[in-house]
């Protein structure tokens, strides 16, 4: 049974509420109480006007949502894309509470987000569609109150610009308002790995259970953007060969492995894709090329870039024998089924991709503290808390016998749910 608390129209929305009800029944938590939980905490949708290059006005819409805050100030990304919406940004939200809470991270979740191509602007339009935007959502935003990332389409510099606009606005430098910030200002060592290091940290955990290991695993990984290049990386330095890539403009494979250093190297050259780099041979151009690439023979597949993209079909074509989710819902509850019938293991997005923002809780943890770690000293704690996690995932998803996604979703709302339960309701 499905029923929408937050009037949800997104495959997104609706994928993560009926997990949760899902959890909820596992739980057997009162009908009241999910709904509680399930409901965004507040909604804002804000108007981003801005001056182009050309010196006309264009406009955009952005959201901030904060999802749950019970357990502590909002968190989650902000992400630039065209087709972004309430309630994509409402369901992305709610999927940093989960994360959160099963991390164990003294935070609630939120995200952001701003209906516009990062592609088809100016550097400068950019920073104006940046700094607007902060302003306009600076009612929610705060070292203690909500604290936002990067996600899919924002980076570094955006979080430089968001930082500046909200200390103008303060009258004083606040590093801790952003996290995902340049290491010039107070940025965290090992932010920009973290979260392709979580996801091989969680292949490595899951591959070793299922008894392939990570040495030797062939590996397939759909997004070379910031998650899935960090993760290709990483895979091989622990030994995985990387049998296929893609991004929105194709997909390249070479059974023996890809030199990924000669693709870094031809994209810093200027190569515009990884079709471009020559590398490899080319599976298929555009982004349905993801879709065949699904399909290559290998033992673990990371889907690193948007929602959706493994539905009822690729998870019939899918080879591997393990998932693991670097990017947001990337699978789809139909997906989901068919991955279950066929035996294939998944490691969910709210655990697979959690690094990033544990990384950022640690950078959070600097700011506060006015200190500078080592990176290794911050790729450590990454991964130790990955491995806390991990313990507590599979110990769940055992003890009930249930799969690691119902797992993850049971563990994140108990703890949000207790956390609720503990500070009661006001009035009461
Ligand atoms: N955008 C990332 C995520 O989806 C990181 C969020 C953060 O660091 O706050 O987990």
């Amino acid at each position: 049974m499905f029923t929408a608390v937050s009037g949800a129209g997104h495959p997104a929305l609706e994928a993560i509420e009926s997990r949760i009800w899902e959890a909820a029944r596992q739980l057997g938590l009162a009908d009241g109480l999910v709904e509680n939980v399930i409901a965004p905490r507040r909604v804002l949708e804000v108007s981003v006007p801005y001056t182009r290059a050309d010196g006309t006005r264009g406009h955009a819409t952005g959201w901030r949502v904060h999802h749950n805050t019970t357990r502590g100030p909002a968190k989650g990304g902000v992400r630039y894309h065209p087709e972004v919406c309430r309630d994509e940004v409402v369901a992305l939200a709610a999927g940093m509470s989960l994360k959160c809470a099963l991390m164990n991270l003294p935070l609630g979740g939120a995200k952001g987000g701003v209906a516009t191509d990062p592609r088809a602007h100016t550097s400068k339009e950019l920073e104006r569609i940046t700094r607007r935007y902060t302003t306009e959502i600076f009612p929610l935003i705060g070292p203690d109150k909500d604290v936002p990332a990067p996600d899919v389409g924002t980076n570094a510099q955006v979080m430089a610009w968001m930082m500046d606009q909200y200390s103008m606005a303060m009258g004083y430098a606040v590093p801790g308002v952003v996290t995902g910030k340049p290491i010039e200002l107070y940025g965290s060592l090992g932010r920009e790995s973290a979260t392709g290091r979580g996801v091989v940290e969680a292949a490595t955990l899951a591959a070793e259970e299922l008894g392939f290991g990570i040495e030797g695993a062939r590996v397939v990984i759909q997004g070379y953007g910031n998650v899935g290049s960090w993760a290709a990386r990483l895979a091989v330095e622990r030994g995985a060969r990387v049998v296929a890539v893609s991004d929105v403009d194709g997909a390249v494979h070479d059974p023996a492995g890809l030199d990924l250093e000669r693709i870094d190297r031809a994209l810093a050259e200027g190569a515009h894709s990884l079709v471009e780099t020559g590398v490899g041979d080319v599976i298929g151009t555009g982004v349905e090329a993801s879709s065949e690439m699904f399909g290559v023979d290998c033992d673990i597949v990371m889907p690193c870039a948007l929602s959706g993209a493994i539905d009822r079909a690729e998870a019939e074509q899918l080879t591997a024998r393990l998932i693991v989710e670097g990017a947001n819902g990337p699978t789809t509850p139909e997906a989901d089924l068919v991955l279950a019938d066929r035996d294939i293991w998944l490691i969910p997005d709210v655990y697979a991709n959690a690094g990033g923002v544990t990384c950022s809780y640690l950078e959070q943890c600097q700011n506060f503290a006015h200190l500078t770690w080592s990176e290794d000293e911050v790729n450590d704690r990454v991964v130790r808390l990955m491995r806390d996690a991990y313990g507590r995932l599979r110990d769940t998803a055992e003890s009930l016998g249930i799969r690691h996604r119902l797992a993850a979703t049971v563990l994140g709302l108990r703890t949000i749910v207790d956390a609720h339960h503990l500070r009661g309701l006001s009035p009461s």
